[in-house]
Parts: C-alpha cells; structure tokens; sequence
C-alpha cells in the first residue's frame, strides 16, 4: 500500500543551488563535493631563486584545479579505495 521505501538523502532539486565546478581535465561540470582540488604551478626548486624571491609571489604561480573523479584517479591525484584521505611522501 504504501509506498516502498524512502531516500534517506535528498539531494537539492533545483538547479543551481549546488555548487557545480568544471573539471578541469576533461571539462565536465562535476557537482563540487565530488571534485578532488589540486594546486598545480611553476615550483622553484632552486634554492638560491628561492631567497631571492617572495613566497608571496611565488605563490601567485600556482593554479586552483579542479579534478573529476575519473580524471584524478587517472591522473594519481587520487587512488583507488582510498578516496579520503591522498597521503603523499609517505611511500
Ligand atoms: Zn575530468
């Protein structure tokens, strides 16, 4: 009789309200959450440009990316299975 079952989640319907960003690898507009956000830029590596420099500035080098699943999973910003927490260096 009544209905069968109930969503415990509900996403927003109306458009708009949430937060869509561009993928931007493979240009697709992926909901935010489900976006992996990476820092990409010109990183000075040598020591001497370093002191030379202001972190300030160097700073202003890197860029905000947005990864789509897919993407980051292909470009190892992410990997499999361990989608929550992307520990680098510690192999
Ligand atoms: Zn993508």
């Amino acid at each position: 009789m009544s209905a069968p079952y109930r969503r415990g989640y509900s996403h927003t319907k109306s458009k708009g309200h949430e937060s869509t960003v561009t993928c931007s690898y493979c240009g697709k507009s992926v909901p935010r959450w489900k976006t992996f956000t990476t820092y990409k830029g010109f990183r000075i590596t040598d020591p001497v440009l370093r002191k030379q420099i202001d972190p300030r500035f160097t700073s202003t080098f890197s860029r905000k990316f947005y990864a789509c699943p897919s993407c980051a999973r292909y470009r190892g910003i992410v990997q499999a299975g361990r989608s929550r927490k992307t520990r680098r260096g510690t192999e």
